[in-house]
């Protein structure tokens, strides 16, 4: 018996390396095609790596974990997705990576950016200094990148890195599932998203969050709310139809890119008029985000309610309507206004807890 099962042991083993030769097969062609010159390409399930050789991070963990989660809170999917750890990816293999079924996703990656920023410090200096003798603008260029260092540290922490990047998955997925597969004939303005509510956008992709981004997320609601008493920081009816607070910034920024799909890096003075013309702070819209995901979550009792909400939306409605029709049945107010109310109450009392009796 014994010798059947190393037989057939060794037989799977085969299998499974049969089977992902055929998984890293678009990598082949795009090598052959000359579009990942320099560049490792890994076959995933539902997608494909494409990183610098030199990222030993283990970037293919992280789709399953997505995909399921994706699965759980709105519906399994067969949307491909490229991850590509590089600031730009060309306009050829955006255009092979679409044809092939895949959605690009751009990545820049800890030491990428550091080395942006670095470029990026370097050449605003430059153009301060330039009528300084060299030896004192080096002097000032140095002094400039040790304090943008020390505010901020360029290497992001993996696990959070891990988490925005399955925020970034859940946009995709979710715009695929809203949208549809392909990148849709819309009026011709790119869009931050999808083309339902930016709300909706931003709750597919938080809800894709691991718990550590999650915890973050709470923990910055609760220091605010022991702040100055803080909930909610955006009325629930601005909440629901207001323009993603980047929405603006990151269209001029997109469009300054060029062809071609594009990470957005912002050095100290870029990131600080992106805020200015975003007219608002982002992390208040995500925290605030994560709550009202969690209410619905909790006081329906349904882990796909968003799902439901969103079905509603694609078939032309809204949330009130939803709420009207659906909101009783959920355990949910019937009207916009008695959301608000519960969802604040709900809120306050969930930020007023201590965060080590809360189930994770
Ligand atoms: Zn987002």
């Amino acid at each position: 018996m014994r010798r059947f099962t190393v037989a057939a042991l060794a037989l799977a083993t085969i299998a499974v390396a049969g089977s992902a030769q055929a998984d890293d097969g678009p990598c082949v062609e795009w090598r052959e095609a000359g579009l990942i010159d320099g560049l490792t390409c890994t076959g995933v399930d539902r997608g494909v790596v494409i990183a610098p050789t030199s990222s030993g991070k283990d970037y293919a963990g992280i789709f399953p974990i997505a995909f399921e989660r994706f699965a759980q809170v709105f519906a399994p999917t067969d949307q491909k997705i490229a991850l590509v750890v590089q600031p730009e990816v060309s306009k050829e293999l955006a255009s092979a990576l679409a044809a092939d079924g895949y959605k690009a996703l751009p990545w820049v990656d800890g030491e990428a950016r550091a080395a942006m920023l670095k470029a990026s410090i370097v050449k605003q200096i430059e153009a301060q200094t330039a009528s300084l003798p060299e030896a004192q603008r080096a002097a000032v260029s140095e002094q400039a990148l040790a304090k943008a260092n020390a505010s901020a540290p360029a290497i992001a922490d993996p696990v959070i890195e891990a988490g925005s990047i399955a925020h970034e998955i859940g946009h995709l997925l979710f715009n695929s599932y809203f949208d549809g597969a392909e990148p849709g004939s819309t009026d011709g303005t790119p869009r931050y998203g999808s083309r339902s509510p930016d709300w909706l956008d931003e709750a597919a992709a938080v809800a894709l969050e691991n718990e550590t981004l999650t915890r973050s997320r709470y923990a910055n609601a609760r220091a605010a709310f022991a702040a100055d008493g803080t909930v909610l920081p955006i009325p629930v009816q601005t909440y629901l139809t207001m323009d993603h607070p980047s929405l603006r910034a990151a269209q001029a920024i997109k469009g300054r890119g060029g062809e071609g799909a594009k990470a957005v890096s912002l050095s100290g003075d870029e990131a600080k008029a992106f805020l200015e013309a975003s007219g608002g702070n982002p992390v208040v819209f995500y925290r605030q985000t994560r709550l009202f995901i969690d209410f619905l979550t909790e006081r329906s009792g349904n882990p796909r309610i968003l799902f439901s909400i969103a079905k509603a939306y694609r078939d032309g409605g809204d949330l009130a309507g939803w709420l009207a029709q659906s909101g009783g049945e959920n355990g949910l107010p019937t009207t916009l206004d008695g959301l608000e109310t519960e969802f604040e109450a709900w809120a306050r009392t969930t930020l007023a807890q201590d965060p080590a009796d809360e189930p994770a």
